[in-house]
């Protein structure tokens, strides 16, 4: 899944939203249109651009796909950052400008690390009917790698820790002593929670920010309950994630050091200044051979060159 991401999601305001020890922040998603997807933008939003190198969830909301009606995102750009796709529900064929083509089911991960550049299409047509339903995260890549060679990994297995009430598969990054093989350039946690009634716990580490996003039904921290397509925002200073389900739920945890510098995005692109991503834009559009080719059945994804550049 991609962007795209517009000055809607996060105007460039720097010093929005520094990490604090407080109550938590609920942060509503943004309805965006991603392929024939309803999406839940929750990150970035203007209030909140980063949580850790996190700086991108989108909630793809559950819908069915068909032989006529795929999720169709064709070939797209990245630069600078990591996508991270995770499904609750269905399956998602993922090709690459590295010649990748890797289908996804529940409970995997894909993890395309994008450096100076990559292409990718995100399929079900000829792949899987039925009922999708998932999100999709990106992570800066910090300045050492952000211009490196892409990449791509699948992890169909995923270290798994008991949270009391629920499971907690570990994406990327380690809780509890429990590490995901997921290459990570910074240090950031992301952590699936699948919660049964009652209360889970999972350690934090105090000098790291968190949030939760509420994915499939309610979750409750320290007394704020947080709705599917909503972002609970904890920032730095605790030790233990509580969480609250009155009901059977499924959430996501993300977090880690905060990000030490400021990330600028629009559309498909994570970069720190504006000719970054007028240059990036530019060999897309001109298909100069950057981002390579992908083998793949869609359109490539093309939309005007970025407002301060027209
Ligand atoms: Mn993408």
């Amino acid at each position: 899944m991609s962007g795209p991401v517009s000055t809607a999601d996060a105007a460039t305001d720097p010093g929005a939203g520094r990490p604090e020890a407080c109550a938590v922040e609920v942060v509503d998603g943004r309805a965006a249109q991603v392929g024939s997807f309803h999406v839940q933008r929750v990150l970035p939003r203007r209030a909140r651009r980063t949580v850790g190198a996190w700086c991108f969830v989108d909630h793809l909301r559950p819908a069915v796909v068909s032989a006529e009606q795929g999720l169709d995102i064709g070939p797209h750009p990245h630069i600078g950052l990591q996508t991270v796709t995770w499904l609750l529900r269905g399956e998602v064929l993922h090709r690459d400008s590295l010649g990748s083509e890797q289908l996804i089911r529940p409970g995997q991960l894909n993890l395309m690390t994008g450096g100076g550049g990559v292409a990718h299409s995100e399929e079900t047509r000829g792949v899987y009917e039925g009922e999708v339903h998932g999100v999709q995260l990106w992570v800066a890549l910090p300045s050492a790698t952000r211009d490196g060679p892409a990449a791509f990994e699948h992890h169909a297995e995923l270290p798994r820790i008991d949270a009391g009430n629920g499971e907690a598969t570990v994406l990327v990054g380690e809780v509890a002593g429990i590490a995901s093989s997921a290459r990570r350039d910074s240090d950031h946690v992301g952590v699936d929670l699948d919660l049964r009634a009652g209360t889970s716990r999972l350690p934090l580490v105090a000098g790291h920010e968190y949030a939760v996003a509420a994915v499939d039904g309610a979750v409750s921290v320290r007394g704020t309950e947080l709705a599917p397509g909503t972002l609970g925002y904890l920032g730095v200073g605790h030790d233990e994630l509580v969480l609250v389900a009155r009901a059977p739920a499924r959430a996501l945890l993300v977090g880690g050091e905060p990000f030490p510098e400021q990330v600028l995005m629009w559309w498909n692109y994570v970069a720190r200044t504006r000719d970054e991503i007028t240059a990036a834009h530019r060999s897309w559009t001109s298909d100069d051979g950057r981002f390579g080719a992908v083998a793949s059945p869609l359109a490539r994804m093309v939309t005007d060159d970025p407002p301060w550049a027209r």
